[in-house]
C-alpha cells in the first residue's frame, strides 16, 4: 500500500477467474473487473488480481465471490469505493442443455461512491471499452 494523492477511479479489468461451484463441484470461469476509487492509498496493481485469485482458489458460488472481493479490498484500503463485476460461464449450467452452452452469470457488487449512478456508470464504460 502506497500513499498517494491521485484520487481518480483505478480500473483493473479483464482478470482471469478460474473458479469451482460448491453446489455441482464443477468449474466456472471467466473475467473479474474491478475498480477502486483511492482515499489517500493506492495498492500495487498485481495485488488485485490476487486478491481475486486467493478468494476463487476455494469452492465458491459467484454472488458470494464478487462480495468477500468488494468486501476485501473495501477493508485493505478504505478507499472511496469499490467496484466489482464478474461474468463466468458455469460448466454445471452449461451441461443441462444445449441452449444453455453460451450464457454468462454476471453479478456485481459495489460499496460507497459507486452508490452514485454516475461514477457506477463511468466504471462501466470503461470496463466495455476496449483499446483499439
Ligand atoms: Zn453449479
Amino acid at each position: 500500500m502506497f500513499k498517494e494523492e491521485y484520487s481518480q477511479m483505478v480500473v483493473v479489468k479483464d482478470i482471469e477467474v478460474y473458479s469451482m461451484c460448491e453446489h455441482h463441484l464443477l468449474p466456472f470461469f471467466g473475467k473479474a473487473h474491478i475498480a477502486y476509487i483511492p482515499n489517500g492509498h493506492i495498492v500495487g496493481l498485481s495485488k488485485i488480481p490476487r486478491v481475486v485469485e486467493a478468494y476463487s482458489r476455494r469452492l465458491q458460488v459467484q454472488e458470494r465471490l464478487t462480495n468477500e472481493i468488494r468486501d476485501c479490498i473495501q477493508k485493505t484500503l478504505a478507499p472511496l469505493g469499490v467496484a466489482v463485476v464478474i461474468e463466468c460461464k458455469h460448466l454445471c449450467m452449461s451441461m443441462r442443455g444445449i441452449q444453455k452452452q453460451n450464457s454468462v452469470t454476471t453479478t456485481s457488487a459495489f460499496t460507497g461512491a459507486f452508490a452514485n449512478e454516475r461514477t457506477r456508470s463511468e466504471f462501466l464504460t470503461l470496463i466495455t471499452a476496449s483499446l483499439d
